[in-house]
């Protein structure tokens, strides 16, 4: 039986945000303390990241936004585009690890190396624009890897589940006029970033092809697997995706800091094993979770752990 591919490195705490900063290593460091502890680690198949070809992040981003992601992190500044979005001098070296470790885990998978995958990497992705930095995120992460999985490996069709609390307003404005990747979001509305609300469908060809479930604070698994079976995995079956990539965020955790969505730590093991069903039936079991956010370091911890485990078959 094919295993789980993992991605986790010590680089990625090497982006520092500042003492204050919710979005800071720690979080990675829980995370693997935790992992490391499961019956189900040896099994799991490490990956090492490496840099990737500039060509692959500019499928995505302009030229211009990173360079100028380069050029501020050299000058030394605090933040880029808004304050929100913190850098240190390491920061777009470790951005491009990201990206990289997460094509390499692409790779494993579509290679049929491993199962499926989950990178635990920093910095977060989903809400990176095509020419602005946004909500913590430098580069969309799960965007490059959409994009490099259909031209590295012939696929056409990709469905993008996000259960982050936030939006994913980068992932959906990269693909929004796009029929061959389907973009779902489940998310707080109205929250940061302001988008995702559900008349927000597509544009043009790919009108149809963005999905968005706007959640009342205070929601709660009950309302999150309802979303699930009568929205999400209906049309999951529909789009019948070849590769199914997450955004798994944790911050709609009932303890979160940064949101007001009440779902429980199981509750993203349920998600994942649905999600799974379908992949079964039209993707080759091929998923791969990418981290988002997530802020309550044991809620992070102990959510994260349950993807994986039933990911790995657990
Ligand atoms: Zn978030």
């Amino acid at each position: 039986m094919k295993s789980t591919a993992y991605l986790w490195n010590e680089i990625y705490l090497q982006h520092e945000t500042g003492p204050f900063h919710p979005e800071k290593p720690k979080r990675l460091s829980a995370i693997n303390r935790v992992v490391k502890k499961a019956d189900w680690y040896n099994d799991l198949l490490m990956v090492k990241p490496v840099l990737p070809e500039l060509e692959h992040i500019e499928s995505i981003h302009s030229k211009e936004y990173i360079s100028r992601v380069k050029k501020t992190v050299e000058k030394g500044k605090k933040y880029l585009d808004s304050p929100d979005t913190a850098i240190c001098e390491k920061s777009y070296e470790v951005a491009l690890y990201a990206v990289g470790g997460a094509l390499g885990v692409c790779d494993m998978v579509m290679k049929g190396e491993a199962k499926n995958g989950f990178c635990a990497v920093r910095p977060p992705g989903h809400h990176a624009e095509y020419d602005y930095a946004a909500g913590f995120c430098l580069f969309n992460n799960i965007a490059i890897a959409a994009r490099y999985i259909q031209r590295e490996y012939g696929v056409k069709k990709i469905a993008i589940v996000d259960w982050d609390v936030h939006h994913g307003n980068g992932t959906q404005h990269s693909f929004e006029s796009d029929n061959s990747i389907l973009f779902i979001s489940l998310h707080q509305y109205p929250h940061y970033p302001g988008t995702g609300s559900k008349d927000e469908t597509g544009k043009g060809k790919g009108e149809g092809f963005t999905l968005n479930i706007p959640m009342h604070a205070g929601s709660d698994d009950v309302d999150y697997m309802n979303a699930f079976k009568r929205l999400i995995i209906p049309a999951l079956n529909k789009f019948e995706p070849e590769v199914i990539l997450i955004s798994a965020g944790f911050d709609g955790h009932f303890s979160d800091p940064l949101s007001s969505i009440d779902l429980s730590t199981d509750a993203y093991y349920e998600f994942t094993k649905l999600i799974m069903d379908t992949a079964c039936k039209h993707s080759q079991e091929r998923i791969i979770a990418f981290l988002e956010g997530g802020y309550n370091l044991t809620a992070l911890a102990d959510s994260v752990e349950k993807v994986i485990g039933a990911l790995s078959g657990y």
